[in-house]
């Protein structure tokens, strides 16, 4: 049986239409998923012109099926991760997944979410 998100009924943007025409812009982004927008927000916010495009719906990919869960952890066991990466890689990914966790979270704030 296929699982069914709760964010898979959201129409996010459903004003964003095919693209008209040409566009310019510093950087274009392909896929609208919770990784390539995170990407053009994050150049957006250092004044680069983005644009998003994708083949299907905004967030329409893997995104909607999250549970939206935070964790600087590897959903195999950090210590798996260590028996095949080794530990300088292990501790790498740790880091970066805990300041991710944290930049989410300082973007989250502002927005009260409920
Ligand atoms: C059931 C489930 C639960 C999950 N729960 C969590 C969780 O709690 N916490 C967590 O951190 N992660 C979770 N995940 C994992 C998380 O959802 C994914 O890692 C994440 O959404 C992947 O994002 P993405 O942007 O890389 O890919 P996607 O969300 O798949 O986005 C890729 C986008 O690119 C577009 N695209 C691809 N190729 C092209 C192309 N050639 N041209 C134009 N557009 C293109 C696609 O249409 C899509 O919109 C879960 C995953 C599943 C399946």
């Amino acid at each position: 049986m296929a699982s069914k998100s709760l964010w898979m009924d959201v129409d996010v943007m459903p004003a964003a239409g095919s693209l008209p025409g040409d566009l310019e812009c510093e950087v274009a982004v392909v896929g609208s998923g919770i990784a390539r927008l995170s990407t053009a927000y994050e150049l957006g916010r250092r004044g680069k012109s983005v644009a998003v495009i994708d083949r299907g719906p905004i967030a329409g990919g893997m995104t909607s099926r999250t549970s939206a869960h935070l964790a600087p952890l590897c959903d195999d066991l950090v210590s798996e991760m260590t028996k095949i990466k080794g530990q300088e890689a292990t501790k790498l990914f740790c880091d970066v997944q805990a300041a991710a966790v944290d930049r989410r979270m300082s973007m989250a704030r502002p927005v009260r979410v409920s």
